[in-house]
């Protein structure tokens, strides 16, 4: 039925693509080879009816095909639409179609609408294989996180809970500084494993798009304070220095959990990369914004790699020296995003990192 050259023909053929052109006129369609084959409809079925073709088109579909196709032509834009048709009742596939409309031009009135089609079921197939695997990936990392995360705490109670009773009850004890380094050794690495633990399983919500914000009253200066002190240990570990420069009270409707990850994770980050020199936290505010800002003095992040960090699993260091996962800044930049915030970062190479967390008040 089509009015292409055999050449043409051939192209389309190896390229699994057909052509279609609807006369809007009187309603009748010309489909290459091509198209008709990937359709499985003869020549003789088709006749340049289009219901012949429409009625092999998966009816959940039908709906999603009739609109695209009417909003392309309302206006005026390009049509591209990915449906599923059964070539034969057992057999379904995929097809992409693009197309576009032409006008009289005297009278606006649309006259013809001609596109191409693709079959893309293998490509399709692929892509749902592997956003199973993906899925399933997520959820293993999931179910494990939230397995690891209460006998954590416990532990990390445990420690805290026997520390505080050798202080009391033997302190004579308590001055054997191996007992003592001990102790806190295994809070920081418990600390540490919590960190990660909480990395997986924000980053399996966020690619499973469960992340959703639990707003509430939150006072910076406050909870800063409250991290720094849980942070002590890991900070007293490092020997690392952390000074606050603020006192200020400053409100904002906030995730409060949320937040706490995003600072702890630059705290650890100014540790682990901060080539143990004092870390400085700072907090401020203006009419609309509150903001925190960390800053090291290490090994800084050169210019290159400022931005691709933020993504998932994107590390500097492939040398496996510093180890980490590559999740903490991709997690904190999404927290922050989802504040309608941003995370801006300033870096030389040598010479140290300073990342300032921006947020709006409300
Ligand atoms: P991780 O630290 O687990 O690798 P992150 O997402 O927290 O993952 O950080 C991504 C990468 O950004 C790190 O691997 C490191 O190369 C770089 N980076 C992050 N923070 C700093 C910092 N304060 N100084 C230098 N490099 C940093």
């Amino acid at each position: 039925m089509g009015k292409t050259t055999l050449d043409l023909d051939f192209a389309l053929e190896s390229g699994k693509m057909g052509t279609w052109d609807i006369d809007l006129r009187n309603d009748t369609v010309m489909c290459s080879r091509e198209m008709l084959r990937i359709w499985n409809v003869s020549e003789l079925e088709f006749q340049g009816n289009r219901s012949v073709l429409q009625a092999k088109v998966h009816p959940d579909d039908r709906p999603r095909m009739i609109d695209a196709i009417n909003k392309a032509i309302h206006e005026q834009s390009v049509y591209e639409l990915e449906y599923r048709i059964y070539p034969t009742p057992e057999e379904m596939r995929w097809v992409m179609s693009r197309g576009r409309c032409t006008f009289d031009p005297a009278t606006g009135k649309a006259l013809k609408f001609a596109g191409v089609v693709f079959d893309i079921t293998e490509s399709k197939l692929k892509e749902e294989a592997l956003s199973q695997a993906i899925k399933a990936r997520d959820q293993f990392f999931m179910i494990a996180s939230h397995e690891l995360k209460t006998p954590l705490a416990c532990l990390n109670l445990q420690t805290e809970v026997f520390q505080w009773e050798l202080k009391e009850k033997f302190s004579d004890v308590l001055n054997d500084e191996m007992i003592i380094s001990g102790l806190r050794k295994q809070q920081e690495h418990l600390f540490r494993i919590s960190r990660i633990v909480e990395n997986i399983l924000s980053a399996s919500k966020l690619s499973d798009k469960r992340f959703t914000l639990q707003t509430e009253k939150v006072e910076l200066n406050e909870m800063v304070h409250g991290i720094l002190e849980r942070f002590q240990v890991a900070a007293e570990a490092a020997k690392i220095e952390i000074r606050l420069d603020q006192s200020k009270k400053i409100h904002g409707e906030w995730d409060r959990y949320g937040l706490e990850q995003v600072i702890l994770n630059l705290l650890m980050n100014a540790i682990k990369y901060g080539k143990d020199k004092p870390i400085k936290v700072n907090i401020g505010e203006s009419a609309e914004h509150a903001f925190i800002t960390v800053k090291d003095e290490g090994i800084g992040i050169s210019e290159n790699d400022q931005a691709r960090i933020f993504e998932r699993f994107e590390r500097v260091q492939a040398d496996n020296k510093i180890n980490g996962l590559g999740l903490g800044l991709f997690i904190s930049k999404s927290i922050v995003a989802a504040h309608d915030g941003e995370i801006r970062l300033k870096s030389e190479l040598d010479k140290g990192s300073e990342f300032t967390v921006i947020l709006p008040r409300n």
